[in-house]
């Protein structure tokens, strides 16, 4: 029986599916003409920490309990903040932040039996690679290369922003200049590392630097990223001697995490009454004893779209005064992942999702007016494109791309109760 080929999962973040449509960037065009396409539904908050959980563990906030990009920690009564803005987390508090966003993520946020895919195959046998994804949790050690920095659990090849390598490939400093692309030009040597060696059977390879591009320029214009993004991938294809020998040997996906749509209007959202509101990018959490007050509160408030709570256990779904969850079915997967958003434990008890072209300030104040954002339940912020090669077809979710990875292995993944 011939083995499995490995498996290359590409994950550009904040890539639209109209830009991949329309790229002509070699790589990925090459990929594209070879494999299977379709749209796929991202996760609600459609905000990186929450997508890349869903990705790791093949679940919706429900079961990961990844909330947001800023959240109340009920049990340590504090602001968990993973990056909102610089400046969000100098308000939050920069050493605190950090911890949160690289170690506590993994180590204390994300629920403890939600498997991720790294446990999955690991456990199986199986080796996994992770370059600078946030949700990397695993089985082996790594010490940082910084000292005082605490050592992490993750996959047996492990490389995270210069910070933690688990194997020394001679790769440039990731974090030089961000605009210049230095992060996905580290990511691009280890990726040629890894698979020149051919060190693992799955590669999970995170190109963040599109989405910092997008945000800047808007949605489909980010087009110098994208070519970026492309060149880390031709350089997979490179070290495997090139495009053709590079599918001979290899099973690949390639998606984004969450879509993104212009910001035309932003809006500090104001809490009263003692609530409280985390708010960042097009979502917003108000944590309250009152969830029905909070949120009729919301409804001449022209920046929230969609504002959702749970009474009695049931999904209620508001939008300018109208109240049904009808309102949830003009978005994908619009009811499902409502109601896994607001079943989070860690997530406040009312949910808003930004209206078209509205943006919350964050912590900090900052926005991304005239730019790119996501958060909401709009497609525009939460369709993502999704092709596989070698694979069976592409999964509408992406919640799909773990149990489709592990299938391929033979591995059967583990069901969080
Ligand atoms: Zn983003």
């Amino acid at each position: 029986m011939i083995p499995p080929k490995p498996v290359v999962l590409v994950v550009i973040d904040g890539l639209t599916p109209s830009m991949f449509e329309a790229a002509d960037t070699p790589a990925l065009r090459f990929l594209a003409e070879h494999g299977e396409y379709r749209r796929a539904a991202s996760t609600f908050p459609s905000l990186t920490p929450v997508c890349l959980a869903s990705i790791a563990t093949g679940a919706h906030p429900d079961v990961h309990e990844i909330p947001h990009l800023v959240w109340w920690h009920r049990q340590e009564q504090r602001l968990v903040e993973y990056g909102s803005s610089f400046a969000a987390i100098r308000a939050a508090g920069f050493a605190r932040s950090l911890r949160d966003t690289i170690v506590d993520l993994n180590a204390r946020h994300l629920a403890k039996d939600a498997e991720t895919i790294y446990e999955a195959l690991e456990d199986a046998g199986l080796t996994t690679a992770a370059i600078n994804i946030t949700c990397y949790r695993g089985r082996h050690r790594h010490l940082p290369t910084i000292p005082g920095v605490p050592a992490v659990n993750g996959p047996k090849r492990f490389f995270f922003y210069s910070l933690y390598e688990s194997d020394q490939t001679g790769a440039p400093i990731a974090i030089r200049n961000r605009a210049l692309g230095s992060i996905d030009a580290y990511a691009a040597a280890v990726g040629r590392w890894l698979v020149t060696r051919d060190g693992f059977d799955l590669l999970v390879h995170y190109l963040p630097d599109y989405d910092y591009a997008s945000h800047a320029f808007g949605p489909d214009a980010a087009h110098e990223a994208l070519a970026r993004s492309d060149a880390a991938v031709a350089a997979l294809m490179d070290a495997a001697g090139g495009p053709d020998e590079f599918l001979d040997r290899y099973a690949v996906v390639v998606c984004s995490d969450h879509g993104q749509s212009t910001v035309e209007r932003t809006a500090r959202l104001e809490a009263l009454d003692g609530d409280l509101i985390t708010a960042s990018n097009r979502a917003a959490m108000v944590y309250t004893d009152a969830p029905r007050r909070a949120a009729e509160r919301l409804d001449t408030e022209p920046s929230a779209g969609t504002v959702l709570f749970l009474e009695d256990g049931a999904v209620v779904a508001r939008r300018d005064g109208d109240e049904h969850v009808a309102l949830l079915d003009d978005v994908p997967d619009g009811r499902a992942r409502a109601e896994a958003a607001l079943r989070n434990p860690n997530a406040g008890e009312v949910l808003v999702s930004a209206a078209p072209g509205w943006e919350f300030l964050d912590l900090a104040g900052r926005h991304h007016l005239g730019g790119g954002s996501h958060g909401s339940l709009e497609t525009a912020d939460s369709e993502v494109p999704m092709l596989t090669v070698g694979l069976p077809p592409p999964p509408a979710s992406i919640t799909g791309i773990k149990e489709l990875v592990a299938q391929h292995f033979g591995v059967a993944v583990a069901r969080a109760a």
